[in-house]
């Protein structure tokens, strides 16, 4: 069998002419989206993060407001400026992003972030409505991997799925999203004894460990559908997912490749959350 890989840029592109469409009837109604970008520090990996989604959000027609603060910035400083961002019509969604430096309560940051503005989904609200199947801002990666599932045409009701890592922002909201869609899922983690036994059973594999060639082809079932969602960069330079792409590509129905895979369509999820931020204050 060889995979189809899953273009998470081709998703990603035709998901984001969508959205200026939607952008555009926004701005018939005197709305233009935006969206507050909150940077302490001068991580690398931040850094890069913080400049594509600066540049997706121009892409699509989004103002983007960018405010960044050095390492050792007081914490009441980014809450004030929160608070305000709360207030202002011309903001739609606020983004800090993580890490933050130790200083810092990251869930008092984001607690502050207002319900309505969440556009990544990490207040308690919004977690709440995940759980209970009615929330406004999905988590953007794992909505991303929903999307990328929907455009291929993978069904997700009935199937079993194994998500293999659960942190708050990555496996445990993407259980909830495919719960919500009536899969089967089972979450495995660190501490997950024999990873495989759980793995080999999957129709539809999400790996978010950060672990490079954590699952390998003798642990996934032929035909399943894998999705990478893990970022590694290897001492030689490279950038690789969590799982053995070239291994499982001649095993499994689909799989999505890192970078190209999942990565594209976390921006997008951005934007997406954003638009319709700004749609519900219109
Ligand atoms: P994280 O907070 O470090 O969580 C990793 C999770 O994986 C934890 O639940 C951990 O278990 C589990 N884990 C670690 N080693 C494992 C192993 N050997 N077997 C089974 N489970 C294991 O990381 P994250 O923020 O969720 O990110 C995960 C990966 O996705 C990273 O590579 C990150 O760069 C990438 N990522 C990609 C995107 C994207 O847009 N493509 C977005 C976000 C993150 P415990 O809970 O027991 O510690």
């Amino acid at each position: 069998m060889t995979a189809k890989i899953i273009d998470g840029r081709a998703v990603s592109a035709a998901i984001r002419s969508d959205l200026k469409i939607r952008v555009q009837a926004l701005a018939k109604k005197g709305t233009t989206p935006g969206l507050a970008v909150i940077m302490v520090g001068a991580n690398p990996a931040s850094a890069v993060y913080v400049r594509n989604k600066i540049r997706a959000c121009g892409e699509v027609g989004i103002r983007s407001f960018q405010h960044n603060f050095p390492a050792d910035a007081d914490p009441k400083a980014i809450l004030d400026l929160i608070e305000e961002l709360n207030t202002r019509k011309d903001t739609h969604g606020i983004l800090v992003q993580l890490p933050l430096p130790p200083q810092f309560s990251i869930s008092e940051i984001l607690q502050t972030i207002s319900a309505d503005k969440d556009v990544d989904g990490f207040h308690l609200y919004n977690v709440g409505g995940l759980v209970v199947g009615d929330t406004v801002f999905p988590p953007c990666t794992p909505y991303g991997v929903v999307k990328l599932l929907e455009h291929e045409g993978i069904e997700i009701e009935g199937k079993n799925v194994v998500v293999v890592g659960a942190s708050n922002i990555v496996g445990k909201p993407m259980a909830l999203m495919l719960m919500q869609r009536d899969a089967t899922v089972a979450i495995c983690h660190a501490k997950t004894r024999d990873l495989a036994q759980f793995t080999i059973l999957a129709d539809i594999l999400v790996v978010a460990a950060g672990k490079p060639n954590l699952i390998v082809p003798q642990m996934v079932k032929t035909g399943a559908v894998v999705i990478d969602v893990g970022i590694n960069r290897l001492p030689d330079g490279r950038l690789v997912g969590d799982a053995d792409f070239e291994g499982l590509k001649n095993k499994v129905s689909h799989i999505t490749p890192v970078p190209g895979g999942v990565g594209p369509m976390t921006v997008t999820m951005l934007l997406s959350n954003t638009i319709a931020s700004a749609e519900r204050a219109a």
